[in-house]
């Protein structure tokens, strides 16, 4: 782990495995943190926030160790990114474009710690001057999943440290590889000692202590929902902030006026790429009627010219999933989906490309999918598509909206008035017309519904970071009757 700046092991001595998911074979061993462990962090996390040099930086120095961690990660993606296949089985080509466009963050947010500027509102009392300035909450608690672990990372600590906060870092217990090794480009940026901390460990053993810890007073999670509702809870019982950053079931709409060459791609990033966990994966595609059977043809075409196999090779399209649990979840979900009367039109099984041992599903799609069915409203985080089919606006947004879920939508579309009218009645956090997956640290992300609670990304992001304070400068004056509030 790497509390007050060292690397260090669990008071319990403990350790816990993470296997390679191409392989199924363990290749690292972490620190099993346990409550001892989380209030060491969170004390040193604490201690650098109230004393030492952290405190005494001005915002522009923030902003400068931001962009010198950001150059540094630009400097070291691949290094990064093999890490993370090792860890979570997902591409090369994918991770290493993640990891250099996550140095954005870092350099965005670096830019905006000097830019965010109080006021001095007009107060209806003679005499007075108000200042509004924003302060650091204190000690934030980070905790990340599998699937892209130090870009989801990045969306919180480059904010958080920004603002002038201080971090307790709890990265997924499968994939801790990276946001550890990311701790040598921290200290080499030059942000001292303490001020950013990680542990590494289970959920309810170390996440839960984090979340509860009386001296953490921010919690910013992407996740799953069960655990977001858990921590949400939590940190409602001690008033703690939340952003939380959960799944989705989001539909990708397809009209019968959509350029195909380009739709019929952008249903395939939706839900194969990163074989189909992310958080915004397109798992639901609406076809209106009149290009239904086209689309599918030439879905099912592309689809099936997909390579799996190794995810660090060039030509490979499907990764394996990132667990042996998720590939048994996954599995199970295939199962159900059938048993509800769902048409399995390809892939619906494990496989295993060149005899690798590793954890894949072959992309999967289903038909005569009702919107009623659980593989139309639970999120299955593989690469399994269930396919709905409409005949007008209305319908396609009836469908859209009937779900639990809100964090983005599709829209393919050549009709600009369609596009905008789409765009203000679907419920989610983003909305893509013509495009799928496009994320950046400029534009605000986050759900509607069970999708989640508050938004990262973007300028505003960084207020989930602050509070305000207002500061009343008066000229004395002598008070006639201090009963009475003035
Ligand atoms: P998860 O919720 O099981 O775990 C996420 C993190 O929370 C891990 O670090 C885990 O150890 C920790 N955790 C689990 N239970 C906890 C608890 N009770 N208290 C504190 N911490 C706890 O999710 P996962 O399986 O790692 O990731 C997959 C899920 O994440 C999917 O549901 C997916 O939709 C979601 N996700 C959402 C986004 C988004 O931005 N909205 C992005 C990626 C993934």
């Amino acid at each position: 782990m790497w509390i007050g700046g060292e690397y260090c092991g669990a008071a319990s001595g403990e350790t816990f495995p993470s296997a390679n998911p191409y392989t199924g074979e363990d290749w690292a061993r972490f620190p099993r943190a346990g409550e001892a462990d989380i209030d060491r962090a969170v004390r040193a996390a604490h201690a650098a926030f109230t004393g030492g040099d952290w405190p005494n930086w001005t915002a522009s120095a923030r902003g400068a160790a931001l962009v010198r961690l950001g150059a540094l990660i630009a400097g070291r993606a691949a290094h990064l990114a093999e890490i993370e296949v090792r860890d979570n089985g997902k591409l090369f080509a994918e991770m290493s474009n993640q990891a250099s466009y996550m140095a954005n963050w870092y350099t965005y947010y670096g830019g905006l710690a000097d830019k965010v500027e109080g006021s001095v509102p007009p107060i209806d009392k003679p005499g007075v001057t108000n200042l509004v300035t924003y302060e650091p909450l204190g000690v934030c608690a980070l905790i990340t999943p599998w699937n892209s672990p130090l870009l989801l990372l990045a969306w919180k600590l480059a904010p958080a440290l920004a603002a002038g906060n201080t971090v307790v870092i709890k990265p997924s217990e499968y994939t801790s590889a990276s946001t550890l090794e990311l701790m040598a480009l921290v200290e080499e940026a030059g942000i001292p000692p303490g001020v950013v901390n990680v542990v590494t460990g289970f959920g309810a053993e170390a996440g839960m202590p984090l979340v509860t810890h009386p001296l953490v007073r921010k919690i910013a999670f992407t996740g799953g929902e069960a655990a977001g509702r858990a921590i949400n809870e939590a940190a409602a019982r001690d008033f703690k902030k939340v952003t939380l950053e959960l799944g989705g079931k989001s539909p990708n709409i397809v009209f019968d006026d959509a350029d195909l060459d380009a739709a019929v791609p952008g249903a395939i990033s939706g839900i194969f790429a990163a074989a189909g966990q992310t958080c915004i994966a397109g798992s639901r595609l609406l076809l209106q009627d009149g290009i239904y059977d086209a689309f599918l043809d030439r879905l099912i075409e592309m689809t099936r010219a997909a390579r799996m196999g190794d995810p660090m090779a060039a030509d490979t399209n499907i990764s394996p999933v990132a667990t042996a649990a998720q590939h048994r979840k996954i599995l199970d979900y295939i199962e159900i989906a059938k048993g509800e009367g769902a048409t399995c039109i390809l892939g619906g099984k494990a496989a295993q490309p060149g005899g690798s041992g590793g954890y894949f599903v072959e992309p999967t799609i289903f038909t005569d999918v009702r919107n009623d069915m659980r593989i139309a409203q639970e999120e299955v985080f593989g690469p399994v598509l269930s396919v709905l089919r409409f005949s007008d606006e209305e319908e396609a947004v009836a469908i859209a909206n009937d779900v639990l879920y809100g964090l983005a939508a599709g829209v393919w579309t050549n009709d600009l008035s369609r596009a905008l009218r789409m765009s203000r009645r679907l419920q989610a956090g983003t909305i893509w017309v013509n495009t799928y997956r496009s994320t950046s640290y400029t534009t605000p992300f986050g759900g509607y519904k069970l999708s989640g609670l508050g938004r990262e990304n973007g300028s505003e992001a960084i207020k989930e970071y602050l509070q305000p304070k207002s500061v009343w400068l008066a000229e004395p004056r002598a008070v006639a009757n201090p009963f009475i509030r003035r």
